[in-house]
């Protein structure tokens, strides 16, 4: 029998605010078979957020003591916080052939696609700078100061675009899953991922 595929490891990131957590929970929603990577972080939970489901809520010493075991695939600080990402369940779901999402920030994200080259990086823009600043404002979770402090970050995060390979502009939900599909579709298309496939068939008597 053909082994089966690896997954994709897919980094995705955009300024807080442009609805990329809403764009993926959608896209999960519909595709049960991709799975979401789980953070670490150091910030506290948000009203809501659960230890687990959201994220990992560790303190400083837990984050530092697993990032010196090796056992973070990348890690940044962020407004003031530690965010990492775990490596030994993304490393299983890739081999099972699972499509893995990780939702972080551009340091991370530049980092992992250091690391693995194969990985598809996918940035997603606001529709514009306005309606980016509407919607942090609506999240109604943060004080005027967080805001503030988000919306510069934010409009930093917006250089990074540069090193991602895919850019995805959030106008509809909808219409991101779409370009996703299309994106993630031509990947697996690529020849440098088929070259089993191809050996197989011209090996073939
Ligand atoms: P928030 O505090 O709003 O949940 O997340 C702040 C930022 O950290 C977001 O841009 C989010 O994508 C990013 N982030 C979440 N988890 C990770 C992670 O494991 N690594 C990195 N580098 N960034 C992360």
């Amino acid at each position: 029998m053909e082994a089966k595929s690896k997954g994709l490891l897919v980094v995705f990131s955009g300024p807080s605010g442009t609805g990329k957590g809403t764009i993926l929970k959608a896209y999960l929603e519909r595709h049960p078979q991709a799975r979401l990577s789980i953070s670490a972080t150091t910030r506290a939970p948000r009203p809501g957020e659960q230890d687990g489901r959201e994220y990992y809520f560790v303190t400083r010493e837990k984050f530092l003591e697993m990032r010196a075991e090796n056992a973070l695939l990348e890690s940044a600080e962020y407004c003031g916080n530690f965010y990492g990402t775990p490596r030994a369940p993304i490393e299983a779901w890739l081999e099972e052939g699972h499509d893995v999402f990780l939702e972080i920030e551009v340091q991370g994200g530049a980092q992992v696609q250091k690391l693995e080259p194969d990985s598809v990086g996918i940035f997603i823009l606001p529709p514009s700078i306005e309606e980016l600043a509407r919607r942090l404002r609506g999240r109604g979770t943060e004080t005027e100061d967080v805001v503030q402090n988000r919306l510069a970050a934010a409009k930093r995060e917006l250089c990074a675009a540069e090193h991602y390979t895919y850019a995805v502009v959030n106008d509809t939900v909808e219409a991101a899953i779409e370009k996703i599909d299309w994106i993630l579709g031509a990947e697996r298309c690529k020849v440098s991922r088929n070259r089993k496939f191809i050996e197989g068939v011209l090996n073939h008597d």
